[in-house]
């Protein structure tokens, strides 16, 4: 019985991967992957190594998650080392949870190793401190809810709903996967009670070669045509490009004093 490591590829630039995630893959025998780990990051893999793409589509079907948890509990019986790639960090929507719930049933020894989540990738890209102490005291990292319509789901997203109540203007919002319409987005920041003009910014493949970022208002935000995937949204003060709205924007809204927390908001409908 082998060993399976849960390993997190960074948001792509492959110098951001931690010493140990380059240190495992160099000595590979095994890699199973999703798209969203960079083409640089994967070309660190020797070129001896079984290479599987799991985030690739079969005709019109992903791999279900069952299928890649037996894949690994597979592999783990033939190999020493089996590493389970994932874009960022495997544990922040990257279903690591369920993985590591099927190796525990079947008794596969697992570790984590921790990786540079998009967020944090977007943020460094945009040279935006997250919890710039002038704007925010939280920072808060979701996405939607796209199970509605099993149909269009999209494969990653397991947040029922946004906890709008823990949203003051003292908040940072990191909101992967934002989908194709920043319309719908900008329409529920706004019906959630976020002002028209706070700053908000895009980035789309962080810290990648193609990365771009485009600054705007959540107001704004329904006017931008869509950036290349993958692609978030950093809404809150602290994306904003000027001093003045950095400080003044969110405090209007939360009132005269900077820290206050607001009450708790009515929930999109
Ligand atoms: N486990 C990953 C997130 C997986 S969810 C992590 O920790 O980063 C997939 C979403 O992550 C994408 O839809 C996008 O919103 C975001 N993402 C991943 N890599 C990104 C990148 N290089 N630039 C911008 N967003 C990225």
């Amino acid at each position: 019985m082998g060993k399976v490591y849960l390993v997190g590829a960074g948001p792509g630039d492959p110098e951001l991967l931690t010493v140990k995630a380059a240190r495992l893959l160099e000595h590979a025998t095994v890699v199973l992957h999703d798209s969203l780990v960079s083409r640089e990051v994967l070309a660190l893999i020797p070129a001896n190594a079984e290479i599987v793409d799991v985030g690739k589509r079969a005709g019109q079907k992903l791999l279900t998650q069952d299928e890649i948890n037996s894949l690994l509990v597979s592999y783990a019986n033939h190999h020493e080392v089996v590493i389970r790639l994932k874009g960022g960090d495997p544990t922040l929507f990257g279903r690591a949870g369920e993985e590591i719930e099927a190796l525990r049933a079947a008794n596969v020894p697992f570790e984590i190793v921790p990786g540079i989540t998009a967020a944090l990738g977007a943020a460094s890209a945009a040279r935006i401190s997250l919890t710039d102490r002038r704007a925010a005291s939280q920072l808060v990292i979701t996405t939607y809810s796209r199970g509605e319509h099993v149909a269009n789901a999209d494969p990653f997203a397991v947040t029922p709903s946004l906890n709008w109540a823990a949203i003051s203007s003292n908040t940072t919002l990191v909101l992967y996967m934002p989908g194709a319409d920043y319309s719908e987005v900008s329409r529920r920041l706004l019906a959630a009670g976020q002002p028209e003009d706070l700053p908000c910014v895009i980035v789309s493949n962080a810290t990648r070669p193609n990365q771009q970022i485009r600054h705007t208002t959540v107001a704004g935000l329904a006017a931008e045509s869509k950036l290349p995937a993958p692609a978030l949204l950093i809404v809150g003060r602290v994306s904003a490009t000027r001093l003045n709205d950095l400080v003044h924007v969110g405090a209007q809204h939360a009132g005269p004093h900077l820290g206050k927390v607001e009450t708790p908001r009515p929930k999109p409908q």
